[in-house]
């Protein structure tokens, strides 16, 4: 996978909290066993500093210039230095004494004879000079458009920072390095590190920026970008933090990161580590996603919103995602990519932790949610495997919803599991243990051990080393003489396919009219069979309270536990009661229930699952709760309402859809007022389409919808 797909993947999975919102055509499973088994790379030597002094022309999109190698023989008589080395040519190399040296170049390889063979543990230092021109990958060179202005930026991940400089690339290897960038004079150059300073050379017209990463990193996490950019400058404490925006986006630099420096704060408490990095800059850049480059992020110019759509958009998601890469991925990385989830399965429950923090209980429930649905599209539609894998074609294999929100999940467990304060101690102690080092799965695993003193073996086992996820199938029965729930859980999911039987805990809540009561039991068996007190008939009896497993479930309820489940359960347990409401579509309670939780609900999100299984559900009962909803405080309820309405196709709405468009202030639900306008075929509308097409909007996404009714309705 190249970087921009997994950015998109990151991008995605963030802003669509955490659920893909493709909807992908059902490709053909994937079988992970049969990918190539790799293994972690061998090193000769220890690369230890590199100075990359280098010349870009943006107007000529070429590159060339000199890099200086400083590396530690790790063999007794290393003879010759192999480089990774791609897409530009070498022309020469020489020694620190200034001797030249003997050197060969393959499409991939740069291989440097040294002066005399290096001792184990001997340095060794050597300079190359190459140049290169528009390379494939790697270094992009970007011309401007009415999006972007002219820019030129790395793009390193997973393994392609060889396309612009010699150097060791794989991230078992950490190094410093000084880059000293030379463009045309009104551009800046960020990138990681300190600033050591910038110098102009007017007869020149250029101007050079010397950078200082002295802190050891992965070579994938180096990045530099190079525009005129504008530097909006923020800070946490004595740390600076700034975002690098296009000129236009001067004004949406605050409501798009201002957050950040409130993210570091939340994050040295959380992760009980110190932000590690000398500064921390956001980079806006055209392609697809986020790009974690050590103390200075490359970010999707996408994200960047103005204040008023701000709630709407938010961008939080993916920025503290990246923020929380300068810990997971940056502090500590991945040795090899069999061990992705140590950056991105931290990432990605580090964004839910914030999220959580912000936003509060409930919008943290339907994110993890969120991040569950994804994975399940991911293992029902594709494909399942170990989350630590050493079968991939690629590294970009890796990066996916394993790794993503499931390995995130499984962090979710493992705190529920070892408590609360153990979990972040586990963390920091990880942390403080491996920082600027490579690590693996074992060391994490051998963390939780020192610091738990619990064997966890077990839970790592079914959870990281094999694929998939139990599948419950209950049976739920009360048994009025003995006053008992008798719960049978089963777990069906596929053996043959390398799923092992789940060791679990599970809470499981009973409610009768007398009160409830909470009681946690673990599963380790295909078949269960388990008991509760209950004097009464229970109202509801909830299999995961608190929503920690990930799980498929089929557990059949009668329509009063439903009802009751609808109005009185949790945010997920409410979500879930107005999907299963559509096993009793004909009963005339049904209709009434999920139209009173559509409009009373306090949270939004119930509101929203109410109107999507009315507008399944059909009918007048249905049908009466959308107009409503479309004054709904939330936008997403709004948009939900406005999408079922408009595919009533009813052109007595039009005038509705007219003074919806008016006056809403979201654009997603003024564009849906469009497109439901387009459904209802009514062509006199076509004029207040085009007079629409002309309202700006945030990514113009008003003027996509009108062209589209309109589009809708020419074709009729
Ligand atoms: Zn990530």
């Amino acid at each position: 996978m190249t970087k921009r797909n997994a950015l998109n993947l990151v991008l995605i999975l963030i802003l669509a909290g955490g659920a893909f919102a493709q909807t992908a055509a059902p490709s053909a499973p994937i079988d992970f066993s049969k990918k190539t088994l790799q293994s972690e790379r061998t090193q000769s030597y220890d690369a230890v500093r590199y100075l990359i002094k280098l010349h870009v022309d943006m107007d000529q999109k070429a590159f060339g210039g000199e890099t200086t190698v400083t590396l530690i023989s790790l063999r007794e008589g290393l003879a010759t230095c192999v480089l990774d080395a791609e897409e530009f040519k070498v022309t020469s190399v020489w020694s620190d004494y200034g001797d030249p040296l003997a050197f060969t170049q393959s499409a991939t390889e740069l291989a440097v004879t040294l002066a005399k063979p290096a001792k184990l543990g001997e340095a060794v230092t050597f300079t190359c000079a190459y140049a290169g021109r528009d390379p494939k990958v790697g270094l992009n060179f970007v011309d401007a458009s009415a999006d972007n202005p002219k820019l030129v930026f790395s793009d390193s991940f997973p393994d392609k920072v060889h396309h612009w400089f010699p150097c060791y690339d794989y991230p078992n290897d950490k190094v410093t390095y000084d880059l000293v960038v030379t463009v045309k004079a009104g551009n800046k150059v960020g990138a990681n590190g300190r600033l050591v300073g910038v110098a102009e050379d007017k007869a020149a017209g250029t101007v050079t920026w010397h950078w200082s990463q002295d802190l050891p990193h992965s070579t994938y996490l180096i990045f530099f970008a190079a525009g005129p950019y504008v530097v909006v400058r923020d800070s946490y404490k004595t740390l600076p933090v700034n975002y690098w925006v296009y000129p236009q986006d001067e004004k949406k630099a605050l409501p798009t990161y201002g957050k950040t420096p409130k993210m570091i704060e939340f994050f040295n408490k959380t992760f009980g580590f110190d932000y590690p990095w000398q500064k921390y800059d956001q980079i806006s850049v055209p392609s697809g996603g986020g790009a974690e480059s050590t103390s200075a992020t490359a970010m999707t110019q996408r994200i960047m919103v103005d204040a008023a759509d701000e709630p709407e958009f938010p961008a939080i998601g993916i920025v503290s995602h990246e923020l929380a890469h300068q810990w997971w991925g940056d502090l500590i990385t991945l040795r090899s990519w069999a061990h992705t989830w140590l950056n991105e399965s931290f990432g990605t429950y580090s964004d839910y932790l914030y999220q959580r923090f912000d936003l509060g209980e409930d919008e943290g429930a339907v994110n993890l949610a969120g991040k569950q649905a994804g994975y399940m599209r991911e293992a029902k539609t594709r494909y399942i495997r170990p989350i630590v894998s050493d079968r991939y074609d690629k590294p970009g294999d890796m990066f996916d919803s394993h790794s993503y929100p499931k390995g995130a999940l499984v962090l979710h467990m493992l705190r529920s599991i070892v408590g609360e304060e153990p979990f972040f101690k586990i963390l920091s102690v990880f942390l403080h243990r491996f920082a600027f080092q490579p690590a693996e799965t074992s060391d994490f695993i051998r963390t939780v051990k020192d610091v738990t003193g619990r064997n966890l073996d077990w839970f790592f086992d079914q959870w990281l080393f094999k694929p998939g996820h139990p599948v419950f199938d209950i049976g739920c029965q009360w048994d009025a003489k003995r006053k008992v729930v008798l719960l049978m859980v089963a777990q069906v999911q596929d053996y043959a396919r390398g799923i092992p039987v789940f060791r679990v805990p599970v809470a499981i809540k009973v409610v009768t009219a007398k009160g409830a009561a909470t009681t946690q039991v673990w599963l380790k068996e295909k078949m269960e069979k388990l008991e509760f007190p209950a004097e009464t008939k229970p109202l509801l009896v909830r299999f995961d309270e608190g929503n920690l497993l990930i799980k498929e479930v089929n557990f059949p309820k009668d329509l009063d536990e439903l009802l009751y489940q609808l109005k009185s359960d949790d945010v997920i347990g409410r979500i879930g009661g107005a999907g299963e409401l559509l096993k009793f579509k004909d009963d005339p309670r049904t209709a009434p229930a999920l139209a009173a939780s559509a409009k009373g609900d306090a949270f939004w999100a119930i509101r929203k699952a109410a109107l999507e299984s009315l507008a399944k559900l059909g009918g007048p009962a249905a049908v009466a709760a959308f107009k409503p909803a479309c004054k709904d405080a939330n936008s997403a309820v709004r948009l939900a309402a406005v999408l079922a309405l408009g595919d009533l196709k009813d052109r007595g709405l039009v005038e509705f859809y007219k003074q919806l468009f008016n006056k809403d202030t979201s654009p997603r639900v003024r564009s849906e007022a469009l497109r439901a306008l387009g459904k209802t075929g009514d062509p006199s509308v076509v004029p207040f389409l085009r007079q629409a097409s002309s309202v700006p909007s945030r990514q113009n996404m008003v003027k996509r919808a009108a062209e589209s009714a309109i589009k809708q309705l020419e074709a009729k």
